[in-house]
């Protein structure tokens, strides 16, 4: 007998209809937003693939856990369910809710960093390394080479080398490194995962010289779902039981609970030591709000507590992964090359080698973003000469290594009829790819230029 397909563990109970504009009209509307894809209305999007940050669909469960909201300032019972829950699931006795996971950033750095620490990490997320530079700490990357990690099979390209990282121990020292920050999975090439063995060693390098370990928990539950699927003895493990077992390693950690919680808006920070909770209370109730709702409500609570129980049900996660990764197979058998293997949640179109008659300087990422909305009405994202910004000093370009398109998939939300949608766009593009040319910057902002720069076409 052969597998069963994937499938999704779940059936459409209600549906939002989307637009359909003409090839004519969205050739118009980006024109019309100067090539800037953030500066199209989201309406005029037919598959919006900018991010998989709080744009899930919740489930039935959640929304009518939002029902039982307990919106009481202080010692709201949906606190409470959700503090058992991140209890019961990962292992933390204490849990201050924050408004994102950049908040909870704000929060716990507020009590642990300070100018001239060194904090070691996987690629940093923006955020997190936007929390560390603006305490005028600097953040030191440990992802394990390049050279190890482009090789299609490596199956942990999110891991720290525990080699860089006993080196950069030795050479700052431990008194100034605060924390050492794993991030699960890695934004690196797309939500690349970190095996249990890695985060185990790391563990114990952190533990041997008296440094706390905390986890950028964003998608944790993708990252379990690999170690079950990629790494030796997890085989016969649930995902409940791997998420435990990663947790019981860190010290503390930050969730974005848009991604892996399945909600639109909402985090918090777990943490095991009771003073540092202490300290960070403090924090909570300047920046946040009391440090029982800390900027969320009892309603968006309530659905977290069920998102983080859905999320690590190991159907929701192979139907999740599996959607990502059939994307992946779809694009590369039209011979477009992408970074793989596929990680969790996106997956980054090589554009580089899409267009190779287009110089970095002339943002062949956004030149590919722009032509998948007109061809297809999909909205994409650049991760590359555009997003790198222009050096603070010199003002010149700094084109990085990989100039890619990402297209992360929201989380219950497009069917894989919408996937082969965005498949047969680049498609579309790849067989008149050379006919493409660059674009020149009309416009842009000193910092963060991304978000409202403006185009032209060359
Ligand atoms: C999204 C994200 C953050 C920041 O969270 P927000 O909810 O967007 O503030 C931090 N770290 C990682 C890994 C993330 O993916």
């Amino acid at each position: 007998m052969s597998k069963m397909p994937y499938s999704e563990p779940w059936r459409i109970k209600m549906v939002e209809p989307l637009k359909t504009l003409s090839r004519e009209q969205r050739v118009a509307k980006i024109a019309a937003a100067e090539y800037n894809l953030f500066n199209l209305a989201a309406e005029d999007v037919y598959i919006d693939l900018l991010t998989d940050s709080g744009t899930g669909a919740m489930s039935d469960r959640q929304w009518s856990a939002l029902m039982m909201g307990d919106e009481s300032y202080a010692g709201s019972r949906s606190f409470l369910r959700m503090k058992e829950t991140i209890g019961e699931l990962l292992g933390f006795p204490y849990v201050l809710p924050t408004h994102q996971g950049r908040a909870a950033e704000n929060v716990l750095f507020s009590a642990t960093i300070k100018e001239g620490d060194i904090i070691p990490g996987n690629a940093h997320f923006d955020t997190t390394k936007g929390h560390i530079e603006y305490r005028k700490a600097i953040p030191v990357d440990c992802t394990i080479e390049i050279e190890e990690a482009i090789s299609a099979t490596y199956p942990f390209k999110g891991n720290i080398d525990t080699q860089k990282l006993e080196a950069t121990i030795a050479k700052y020292g431990a008194e100034r490194i605060p924390m050492v920050i794993h991030t699960v999975t890695c934004n690196t090439g797309g939500g690349q995962p970190v095996s249990m063995q890695n985060l185990s060693d790391v563990a114990a390098i952190c533990k041997k010289h008296g440094i706390p370990l905390y986890f950028d928990s964003a998608r944790f539950a993708e990252n379990a779902y690999f170690i079950k699927m990629r790494e030796q003895g997890y085989q016969d493990k649930s995902i409940k039981e791997i998420v435990k077992e990663m947790f019981s390693y860190a010290d503390g950690m930050t969730m974005s609970a848009k991604k892996d919680a399945i909600i639109n808006i909402g985090g918090f920070i777990a943490l095991k030591d009771e003073n540092l909770y202490r300290e960070c209370c403090t924090y909570s109730i300047i920046f946040e709000g009391f440090v029982t709702y800390g900027g969320m409500s009892g309603r968006d609570m309530e659905a977290l507590s069920s998102g983080l129980m859905e999320s690590t049900e190991f159907d929701y996660l192979e139907a999740r992964i599996s959607q990502v990764e059939y994307l992946g197979k779809l694009i590369k058998e039209l011979g477009i090359p992408i970074v793989e293997p596929v990680g969790g949640h996106a997956v980054y179109v090589d554009a580089k080698a899409f267009f190779p008659q287009i110089p970095q300087t002339q943002y062949p990422a956004q030149v590919l973003g722009v032509a998948l909305y007109e061809e297809a009405g999909v909205r994409g994202v650049e991760i590359g000469t555009v997003l790198a910004d222009r050096d603070p000093v010199s003002r010149q370009e700094r084109p990085p290594k990989l100039e890619l398109l990402r297209l992360a998939i929201p989380r219950r939300v497009y069917t894989d009829n919408h996937i082969q949608v965005i498949a047969w766009g680049l498609g579309e593009i790849w067989k008149k790819r050379e006919s493409y040319t660059g674009l020149k910057i009309t416009w842009e902002a000193p910092i963060m230029r991304h978000f409202t720069a403006r185009f032209a076409k060359l």
